[in-house]
């Protein structure tokens, strides 16, 4: 069954195979993520820091496909500080007894390929500041949704906002104003995005912070 059928008009993707794919994010946030990209994904490709396994993929790739554009997807797949043994976010399937570590790999191109996003989606098996590095291409939309640590969230941010077009969108996941109910990282830089003068706040959905890009003056 297809949105369209499910009632959510106008998004190609199968609402089976989300609920299949593991993973840590809201349908109406993905929902937001498909519309921001498929609102954008035309001038330029969009670019996700935190591939996991694949969910967030499959709706920003949705947006992506609709335009005929790409969506690069960085993850060293190797799992988030939160994610390893003994953290609060393990989850033994994805530990690989072979590489003896995480391994979600195999669970992202398996979305890939369900998802029929082969031809839309990059991956790039890296830490994102390993590739920003080297990066030159002109981004629509970039979504933060790596690591939690403020380390990783600062690299993160330092390393792909001034990518973003005019017009484009800068994404942050898990925003969670209120420190009882999460940790502070992602919020710490979404501040620093709407404190740099260079993007407009746009309504949130639900822990999902949504900054536009402003054009130059
Ligand atoms: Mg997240």
């Amino acid at each position: 069954m297809t949105f369209h059928e499910a009632g959510i008009a106008g998004v190609d993707i199968d609402e089976s195979i989300i609920d299949s794919v593991k993973g840590f994010l809201d349908k109406e946030e993905g929902m937001r993520l498909y519309e921001l990209a498929a609102a954008v994904s035309a001038a330029a490709p969009c670019l996700e820091i935190g591939s996991y396994c694949g969910k967030s993929t499959l709706y920003l790739g949705a947006g992506c496909r609709k335009n005929g554009s790409v969506l690069f997807s960085i993850d060293h797949h190797r799992g988030s500080e939160e994610q390893q043994p003994g953290e609060e976010y393990f989850d033994p399937e994805t530990y690989d007894m072979d590489a003896g570590g995480m391994n979600t790999l195999p669970f992202f191109r398996k979305t890939l390929a369900l998802g029929n996003l082969e031809d839309t989606v990059i991956p790039i098996v890296s830490r994102s500041a390993v590739v920003a590095g080297k990066w030159a291409t002109p981004l629509s939309l970039v979504f933060i949704d790596g690591g939690h640590s403020y380390e990783s969230a600062f690299t993160d941010y330092c390393c792909w906002a001034g990518h973003v077009i005019p017009g484009g969108f800068l994404l942050i996941h898990d925003i969670f104003k209120n420190p009882e109910e999460g940790g502070q990282a992602p919020y710490d830089i979404y501040r620093l995005a709407a404190a740099s003068g260079l993007f407009d706040e746009r309504p949130m959905t639900k822990t999902l912070g949504v900054l536009h890009r402003r054009h130059p003056l």
